[in-house]
């Protein structure tokens, strides 16, 4: 067919092979009067050295993210790209065996594409140009990141004492075993995957990550689900993996995010009312995350936010128990950061009772729970009816700005005597904590006036109100003050919740 080829960049890894080729196979490699142009030069020189090639022969390269138009002024033109990895220690014996993709535009081009292909020892097959981006993402997965998988796992191997190249016959006898899966995630055997995890975790951290989505994606092959647990740090009495940054928690979430998540925004200082939340959150989704923060912005006055209870190493404690994989602990500049001015403010719901009382609170809480949901992407977010004007907000806020999350709404935990629990306790005497009781047994009357009327008779209790409203389900609501504390707690009216 075609019997003189000028072979640009025949120095190079795919020039060498490709000319030794075509001379053992008698086509004369003609600089002068060549039929057709072969470039075998760097991807990023092809179109200057299309450009400065005279017009009138064939002309063709042989990459595989190039398109054709590259090859511009030239219309005669295909692209043979050979799908092997080549190197210059080694001869044309590198070519045989190995596929081609060929593009073409025209039939004559594709007969000479094919032609080329077969005469240099490979096996040709038709890419359109439109899908050379996936071809091209396939070849550098199979080719370029088996050898990140090569580093990773010597790395590991090196990490045993072991010599990392005795791996090289091990994946060329996957590769000859036609790619079956053989191993513990093929078994289901979770304890040697968790096995692994430990190690890795403690020897070579930077491979968690690899480690993680790599399982997850032959888990997916082998018709299995990685446990929830085994992704994150040991389950219910480990200890949660704590993130500091926002960056941190989303890398940990982005290997989590083929099964559910729940979030649990807290301020810490936890008591069973949270706790209740959390198992709820671990019973109903695969990865629970729970967020420490005590958001400045929902308190109006700072001697407040100084004296509210904080008890950090306890809560991660008490998360582990209850199998938390992560707890999100910000510091305030990264959830406020310098020049911070964006703020959700839910106008009416926000502005009585509570609202009232703590003018800007509700901006500052819808303000953080959109930022949370934002950077966690929960499936489910949980809340307590402790706080049902809270509720009540974030539910009008995900109703308003169309938020993709479930709300899950969980009753108010109380202690033996009625107090509903709150961290806020923690900071009554005995004596104002006996005094504080009269809240939850007047509104267990479930009767604004009677309750009134028993809030009036008890001493050293300013109540700020005591009122019905409107939420879902309708509640009655009380803010009282004992001493320096305040205490809210509500009960619904309709249904048995308590
Ligand atoms: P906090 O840490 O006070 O912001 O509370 C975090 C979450 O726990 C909120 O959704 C509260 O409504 C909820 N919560 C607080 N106290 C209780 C309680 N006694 N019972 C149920 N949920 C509660």
């Amino acid at each position: 067919m075609i019997e003189r080829i000028r072979v640009v960049g025949a120095g190079g890894r795919v020039g060498s092979a490709v000319s030794a080729r075509l001379a053992e196979r008698g086509v004369l490699l003609d600089r002068d009067k060549p039929e057709l142009v072969l470039l075998c030069v760097p991807d990023r020189a092809i179109a200057e050295v299309a450009r400065g090639t005279a017009p009138g022969p064939w002309m063709a390269h042989v990459s595989g993210a190039t398109p054709l138009a590259t090859l511009e002024p030239h219309q005669r033109r295909f692209a043979m790209h050979p799908l092997q990895s080549f190197s210059k220690a080694r001869g044309p014996e590198q070519l045989d065996g190995a596929w081609a993709a060929v593009t073409s535009e025209t039939d004559e081009a594709r007969a000479h594409g094919f032609w080329l292909a077969e005469t240099l020892g490979l096996r040709p097959f038709i890419l359109s140009d439109e899908s050379r981006a996936s071809y091209h993402a396939g070849a550098a997965v199979a080719s370029n990141y088996l050898v990140t998988l090569r580093r990773a796992a010597g790395s590991l191997l090196a990490a045993a004492g072991a010599p990392p190249e005795a791996l090289d016959p091990l994946m060329r006898g996957v590769i000859d075993n036609g790619f079956e899966l053989t191993g513990p995630i093929a078994r289901g055997d979770w304890e040697t995957v968790e096995r692994h995890l430990t190690t890795i975790r403690e020897h070579l951290p930077e491979l968690e990550e690899l480690y993680l989505v790599l399982a997850e994606a032959t888990a997916t092959i082998a018709g299995r689900k990685l446990p929830s647990d085994t992704v994150s740090q040991g389950g219910p009495g480990g200890s949660p993996k704590v993130c500091r940054t926002i960056h941190e928690l989303r890398v940990e979430l982005d290997h989590r995010r083929s099964g559910s998540v729940g979030l649990l925004p807290t301020m810490g200082s936890l008591h069973e009312g949270h706790l209740s939340l959390l198992r709820t959150a671990r019973a109903e989704c695969d990865t629970v995350v729970m967020s420490l923060f005590v958001n400045p912005a929902q308190f109006a006055d700072r001697a407040d936010l100084g004296r509210y209870p904080r008890n950090h190493e306890r809560d991660v404690a008490l998360a582990g128990e209850i199998g938390v994989d992560l707890v999100f602990a910000p510091s305030v500049d990264e959830m406020y950061p310098e020049g911070f001015q964006t703020w959700v403010d839910v106008t009416e719901i926000g502005s009585s009772l509570e609202g009232e009382f703590r003018p800007g609170h509700f901006r500052g809480v819808a303000t953080i729970v959109l930022k949370l949901l934002s950077i966690a992407r929960p499936t489910r977010v949980y809340f307590g009816q402790k706080d049902a004007q809270q509720v009540e907000v974030i539910r009008r806020m995900i109703r308003d700005l169309a938020l993709d999350v479930e709300l899950r709404v969980l009753p108010t935990v109380r202690d033996a005597d009625g107090l509903a629990l709150s961290s806020r306790n923690a900071l009554l005497s005995a004596e104002e904590r006996q005094r504080a009781l009269v809240l939850s047994r007047a509104l267990a009357t479930r009767d604004p006036a009677a309750a009134r009327n028993l809030l009036a008779e008890s001493n050293g209790l300013t109540v700020d109100y005591v009122e019905i409203a409107d939420f879902d389900p309708p509640v009655l609501a009380g803010a009282v003050r004992v001493g320096d504390t305040r205490l809210i707690d509500n009960v619904p009216l309709e249904g048995d919740t308590p």
